[in-house]
C-alpha cells in the first residue's frame, strides 16, 4: 500500500488481517481442488469488498473507488489470487450496469445483487475476438420492445456461478462502433454455460464458455447508448487494469516474503543463503520492483478516483506489474531450489497464478500499443 489517507490505511490493515488470518489457511486447497470456498466469498462481502466500487446506496464507498479495489485485491492476492479475482471480476462485471442503467433498472439490480449477494460476469471475449475487439460476432437484434443476442462467448470469469451478465453484441455493423452492451440474467432461456476451462493457475476461479441461443431481453437491459459499448468497456480497463496489476503486486509480495524468508532458514556451504551475494541480488531487485510496481500502481487509481485521465498509467502499472510478478515469482522458485519446483511449497502456485496477469484484461503487447498511443496522442 502506498496512500496518504488514514481511512484507506485502516481499510487495508483490516484487510490485511483478515486475508492471513481466514484465507491463507485456505489458499493450497482452493487451488488443488478448483473450488471457491464459499466462507471466502462470505468473507469479502462481509468486509464490503464485493460491493467497494458500487454507488454508496448499494454497499459502495463514498470515494476512492479505484483506490480501495486495489487495496483489496493486492491484500488478499498475497495469499490467494484466485479470492482476488472475485473483486476484479466483480466490479469489472459490475462496471457496465452502475455506468449504464438506467435508474429503474440500476436500482433493481443493484438491490437484489446485494440482497442475495450476487456474482457478477463480464462477457466480452469470444473464440475469434480476444485482443481484437472490433471482431466480435455476437448479435443483439431489436425485435420490438426486446432484443434478441445470439453468439458465444468464452473465458467468462465466474461465467458458471454468475447471477448477471454484461454483454458486449453487435447492434451494427461498424467495427467498434457498432457494438452495445446488454444485461442479462442467469435464468434467461437461451443462456447456457458451455466448456468449463481446465487452466495453469487462478484456478479457485471458475472460467467457462456461455452460449447465447437467441436470449430475448427487454429493451431497457441496454446499458448505455446504443453502439457506444466500446467506449463503456475502456472506460472499465482504466479501473480493472490497475486493479489486476494490484492481483500482480500482491503475488508478487506473496511470493517475496516466502523467498525472504526461506533465504534466511536455507544454509549452503555453511552459511545461509541471503549471505550469498547472487541472492541478495535476487532479493534487492525483487524489492525494488515491488516498490515501482506499487507506484505506478496507485498513482493510475488515483487519478481515476479524480475522474482524471489515467489510460497510460493503467497500462503501464499492468505490464510493469504483471511482468515483475512472473520475474519475482520465477526467482522466489530458483531461491527455494528444488524444493520450489514442489507443491509443498506456495512459491510453485504463485508463479502459476502469476501468468495469467500479463494476459487478461488486455494482453501485454495490448498495454504497450495503448501507451504508445497514448504518449502519440499527447505530443499531437
Ligand atoms: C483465465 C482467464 C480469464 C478471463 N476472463 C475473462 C472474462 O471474465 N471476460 C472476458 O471477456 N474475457 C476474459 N478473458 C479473456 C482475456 O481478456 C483474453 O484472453 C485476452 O484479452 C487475450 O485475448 P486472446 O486470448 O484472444 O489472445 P489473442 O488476441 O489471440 O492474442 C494472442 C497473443 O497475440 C498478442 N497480440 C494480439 N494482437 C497483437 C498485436 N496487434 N500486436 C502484438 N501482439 C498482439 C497478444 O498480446 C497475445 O499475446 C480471460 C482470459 C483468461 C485466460
Amino acid at each position: 500500500m502506498f496512500i496518504d489517507n488514514e481511512e484507506l490505511r485502516v481499510a487495508a490493515d483490516t484487510i490485511r488481517q483478515a486475508a492471513r488470518e481466514r484465507i491463507a489457511p485456505l489458499a493450497a486447497s482452493i487451488d488443488a481442488t478448483g473450488q471457491l470456498n464459499p466462507e471466502v466469498i462470505d468473507l469479502l462481502w462481509d468486509l464490503g469488498l464485493m460491493t467497494a466500487v458500487f454507488p454508496p446506496q448499494y454497499g459502495g464507498a463514498e470515494e476512492h473507488h479505484g483506490t480501495l479495489l486495489c487495496i483489496g485485491v493486492e491484500e488478499i492476492a498475497r495469499h490467494c489470487a484466485s479470492s482476488a479475482l472475485m473483486l476484479i471480476i466483480q466490479a469489472v462485471g459490475s462496471f457496465p450496469i452502475i455506468h449504464g442503467a438506467r435508474p429503474e433498472l440500476l436500482d433493481r439490480v443493484m438491490t437484489r445483487m446485494v440482497k442475495n449477494r450476487e456474482l457478477a460476469a463480464y462477457l466480452v471475449s469470444e473464440p475469434g475476438a480476444g485482443s481484437d475487439v472490433a471482431s466480435i460476432r455476437t448479435t443483439a437484434v431489436r425485435d420490438g420492445d426486446a432484443y434478441v443476442l445470439s453468439g458465444t462467448k468464452c473465458f467468462s470469469t465466474n461465467g458458471p456461478v454468475a447471477s448477471v451478465y454484461t454483454v458486449l453484441a453487435r447492434t451494427s455493423g461498424n467495427g467498434r462502433d457498432g457494438l452495445s452492451f446488454f444485461l442479462v440474467e442467469r435464468d434467461t432461456p437461451g443462456l447456457k454455460i458451455g466448456k468449463i476451462e481446465k487452466k495453469m493457475g487462478q484456478k479457485g476461479s471458475q472460467t467457462s464458455e456461455v452460449h447465447l441461443d437467441a436470449v430475448r431481453i427487454p429493451a431497457e437491459n441496454l446499458l448505455g447508448e446504443e453502439n457506444k459499448g466500446f467506449r463503456i468497456a475502456m472506460k472499465d480497463f482504466d479501473m480493472s487494469r490497475p486493479a489486476v496489476a494490484a492481483q500482480a503486486l500482491g503475488i508478487a509480495e506473496g511470493a517475496f516474503e516466502q523467498m525472504e524468508n526461506y533465504s534466511r532458514e536455507r544454509k549452503t556451504f555453511g552459511r545461509p543463503l541471503c549471505d550469498h551475494q547472487m541472492i541478495q541480488q535476487i532479493i534487492a531487485d525483487s524489492a525494488t520492483l515491488i516498490e515501482a510496481s506499487r507506484g505506478l500502481i496507485y498513482r493510475a487509481a488515483a487519478l481515476y478516483d479524480q475522474g482524471k485521465r489515467n489510460t497510460k498509467l493503467a497500462s503501464m502499472s499492468k505490464v510493469f506489474a504483471s511482468d515483475a510478478a512472473m520475474k519475482i515469482t520465477t526467482d522466489a522458485i530458483q531461491v527455494f531450489g528444488g524444493y520450489g519446483y514442489m507443491q509443498d511449497y506456495p512459491v510453485e502456485r504463485m508463479f502459476r497464478d502469476a501468468k495469467l496477469t500479463q494476459i487478461f484484461e488486455g494482453a501485454n503487447q495490448i498495454q504497450r500499443l495503448v501507451i504508445a498511443r497514448e504518449i502519440r496522442n499527447e505530443n499531437s
